[in-house]
């Protein structure tokens, strides 16, 4: 593979002692970034019979950052999308999307994973981590295939309740095929790897709980669930324990840095004590809260150090799966709730999304920031665009102004997988055909009446 030479661009690097390089160069060989600076420290000859990626001639430079990182996508569902809007959580749940999951075949998962994963990377995102995988085989697939940086996991649930059958394990089962997805791709593919999953806390036994947190702590991997989601929630677990969904997990074992938890919506201040105690990992989903989940108390949780990272969550409960629209509602979203327009400032955006991201997946060393040695995972924005005109400062522009018409070029692993907006390694026609008939095919099988 030649090298790749970014020249002429605004570097934002997020690296705290690179900062922003106004008219910089990136060189890229094998994958990884080998230099960085300003253009004028390149002599005439340099990286000769590299691909060369330039600003225009006229107009605003382009501005090259770390590709976005989103931590909590349900991949598995985006030929679900629109199949649950204006619903109840139980008719959500119970009579659209368990039965659409339970319709899958594994080419449908795969396809559904290439269309996340497309829809990732035309808004800038180069790595994300699965939310609840059906099959992580077909996800992992799609990753392999398209170029992407991705975790893979499966939905697990081990207790009964209306669930389809098919999604129903054992405690046992459920402890085995998290170990077994887990030992399949964690560390034998460079751009996948594996965490375990529990979806919820409604539908875990306290079994499974303990073990698969013992299991993370003793094998270094990510356990991804959903925590303190919803009022039901607080009440059923209340009920049945006597504490917060937080605390009850704190009495299993299962806080700790390994803990992928998602919305943690409804905390009061001695969970988020334990939150920050324990170095729990929060996954802000602010399109999702919005319409379902409802909005966390992230401002407090930046302020307490505790570590945010975005995702666009669930294509049927979003429905956008752009990283720049989530970025947008998590810098404007907070500011309503506290009454305050200083809260959560674009730049913490930008931060959740790249940084905290890498730090959340235990890749801050890999990716995550523009630097010598970390992996070539890129994405270049052009603000020649209506919408990011005037840009009066880079990160404003990029949080509240953007959409994905500005994201230009998007580099993984030094593969370019997004050119001039065109995806090079995913066909779009045939997906888009693909999508929509599997997608009528499946609520037809699954009987799934609106
Ligand atoms: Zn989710």
């Amino acid at each position: 593979m030649p090298g790749i030479l970014l020249e002429n661009m605004d570097l934002v690097t997020m690296d705290p002692e690179l900062g922003v390089i106004e008219d910089g160069y990136l060189a890229i060989e094998a994958g990884r970034i080998v230099a960085l600076g300003k253009r004028d420290e390149l002599k005439p000859g340099d990286y000769a019979g590299y691909e060369r990626i330039s600003s225009p001639k006229w107009g605003k430079r382009f501005i090259a950052l770390p590709g976005f990182i989103q931590t909590h996508v349900h991949t598995s569902q985006a030929l679900g999308r629109g199949l649950a809007d204006d619903v109840d959580l139980i008719t959500w749940t119970r009579k659209r999307i368990w039965p659409y999951e339970a319709a899958l075949t594994e080419d449908d998962v795969y396809v559904s994973a290439l269309m996340s994963i497309a829809e990732m990377l035309k808004s800038g995102t180069t790595t994300f981590c699965e939310a609840s995988g059906v099959n992580p085989d077909a996800i992992a697939g799609a990753i392999i295939d398209s170029g992407m940086r991705g975790m893979v996991c499966l939905s697990t649930m081990d207790l009964p309740g209306e669930i389809p059958p098919e999604a129903r394990m054992t405690t046992e089962e459920a402890i085995e095929r998290n170990v077994g997805v887990v030992e399949k791709w964690q560390g034998k593919h460079d751009r996948v790897g594996a965490c375990f999953n529990i979806l919820n806390l409604f539908l875990s036994s306290e079994e499974l709980w303990r073990t698969l947190s013992a299991l993370a702590r003793e094998k270094n991997v990510f356990l991804q669930t959903h925590l303190a989601e919803s009022l039901d929630e607080v009440a059923f677990i209340r009920e049945k324990s006597g504490k917060t969904p937080v605390q009850y997990l704190e009495s299993l074992g299962a806080l700790g840095p390994h803990l992928l938890a998602a919305h943690v919506v409804h905390v009061n201040d001695a969970d988020l004590d334990l939150l920050e105690e324990r170095d729990v990992k929060v996954l802000h989903c602010p399109g999702a809260g919005l319409r379902i989940a409802g909005i966390a108390k992230i401002p407090e949780m930046l302020d307490r150090g505790i570590v945010v990272s975005l995702g666009t969550n669930s294509p049927p409960c979003n429905n956008r799966m752009s990283m720049l629209d989530e970025m947008w509602l998590a810098g404007i979203m907070h500011k309503a709730v506290e009454h305050n327009p200083q809260v959560v400032p674009a730049a913490s955006v930008l931060e959740m999304a790249t940084v905290n991201g890498a730090k959340t997946l235990g890749m801050d060393r890999v990716v995550g920031t523009l630097a010598v040695g970390k992996k070539a995972d890129v994405t270049i924005m052009n603000f020649n665009q209506l919408c990011t005109t005037p840009t009066h400062d880079l990160f404003s522009t990029l949080v509240y102004q953007a959409n994905n018409d500005v994201v230009h070029t998007v580099i993984v692993d030094g593969e370019i997988l997004l050119k001039d907006g065109k995806l090079t390694t995913i066909n779009e026609d045939w997906l888009i055909a693909e999508a929509e008939r599997r997608a009528r095919a499946i609520v037809k099988r699954a009987n799934i009446k609106f």
